[in-house]
């Protein structure tokens, strides 16, 4: 497929790159493709990032038939522009659009045209430490149709927008409330997905978790609110006794692509790493009786959020005493630096962006 580029000529004034906060700010241009049944996707483009008219009876609005993912580009120590395993974001983008009936695409061209847009959007990327570039590639049903039944029409977007250092002044170790009444997703349902009913689904919890201090909610299974299953937009891992331990993809949780890179960087720096069902009642013990050493989130955003403290069932249970520990702290020094050229990429993750 051809990629047409029509470059905007009144470029919009750059934000104050020291304090951009998250998802404040959005480029010049944006990439779209549409999508019709029969032709399959097409007039794929580079243009202006505008706002662009709906009609109200737009399926999206109605039903939520679409997906999304979320990477970053990095401006490496040489000016070099680097992503991290973004063909990891486009296969996953492509399970989430089976699951909600949305046609796949090709993975390779969407990534070369992100490869484009960065490029076209390179004084766009922010160069200080922990800073990026969030890359927003999503899927919308364009369909004009109250009735429930999949679109045959869709459009892919691709929005970039530069971010500011998750931890402005150095980790800290996030209180996480651990839900016992609301869940966000069943197996079966749509948990794998990166697609908006799961996030509409989270709000009340996370919201409840606000008000009495939390930063995020760690939810449990949806059956039996026996084992866990992720943090927010976070996969989470504990230490016990210094084995890893990790919730297994079990259809209802996400599978990050930073749970992925951490389990395997861990593995090769010698961590016994397990996937498999863990209670919250093993973590509770194992805090007891002081063989919890760790627990952290995983994810695009932070990279790695070092949990101190998780609040089950009207206790509050401190880990490591709210502090950072070496495997959180080992694993995000190794990932932020193969994602900003400082380390090696053995593993191949990166792709440079000329
Ligand atoms: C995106 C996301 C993650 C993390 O995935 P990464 O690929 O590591 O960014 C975890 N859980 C949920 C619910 C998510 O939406």
């Amino acid at each position: 497929m051809e990629l047409k580029i029509e470059l905007r000529k009144d470029l919009k004034e750059k934000p104050d790159m020291s304090n951009l906060g998250f998802g404040n700010y959005y480029t010049d241009h944006m990439f779209v493709m549409d999508y019709t049944d029969g032709i399959g996707w097409h007039d794929a483009r580079i243009v202006p990032n505008e706002p662009f008219m709906m009609n109200p009876a737009c399926m999206v609005l109605h039903y939520g038939q679409t997906t999304f993912e979320g990477l970053k580009a990095y401006k490496g120590k040489n000016g070099q522009i680097r992503l991290f395993r973004p063909e990891k974001n486009m296969e996953r983008l492509n399970r989430s659009n089976d699951r909600v009936c949305i046609p796949q695409f090709d993975g390779p061209f969407v990534v070369e045209a992100i490869k484009k847009l960065v490029k076209i959007e390179e004084e766009w990327i922010p160069t200080e430490p922990g800073t990026s570039l969030y890359i927003r590639p999503f899927v919308i049903a364009m369909d004009n149709h109250v009735g429930v039944h999949p679109s045959h029409t869709y459009r892919f977007f691709v929005i970039l927008s530069p971010v500011g250092s998750y931890y402005a002044e150095g980790i800290n170790p996030v209180k996480i409330y651990v839900e016992d009444t609301y869940c966000r997703a069943v197996r079966g349902g749509l948990g794998f997905a990166k697609t908006a009913a799961n996030y509409a689904a989270s709000l009340k919890a996370q919201e409840v978790a606000a008000e009495r201090g939390y930063t995020q909610v760690l939810w449990l299974d949806g059956i039996e609110k026996k084992y866990i299953e992720e943090v927010g937009t976070m996969n989470v891992m504990f230490v016990i006794n210094g084995e890893v331990i990790t919730p297994e993809i079990n259809g209802s949780i996400l599978e990050g692509i930073t749970r992925m890179s951490s389990i395997e960087l861990l593995r090769k720096a010698g961590y016994k790493v397990t996937e498999r069902k863990i209670s919250i009642q093993e973590v509770v013990d194992a805090a007891k009786n002081g063989t919890l050493n760790e627990a952290f989130g995983t994810g695009t955003a932070a990279v790695i959020s070092p949990i101190g403290e998780l609040y089950f069932e009207g206790e509050s249970i401190v880990v490591n005493n709210g502090e950072i520990g070496p495997v959180s702290h080992t694993i995000y020094d190794t990932i932020t630096g193969i994602q900003s050229g400082e380390k090696e990429d053995e593993m191949g993750w990166v792709t440079i962006v000329e």
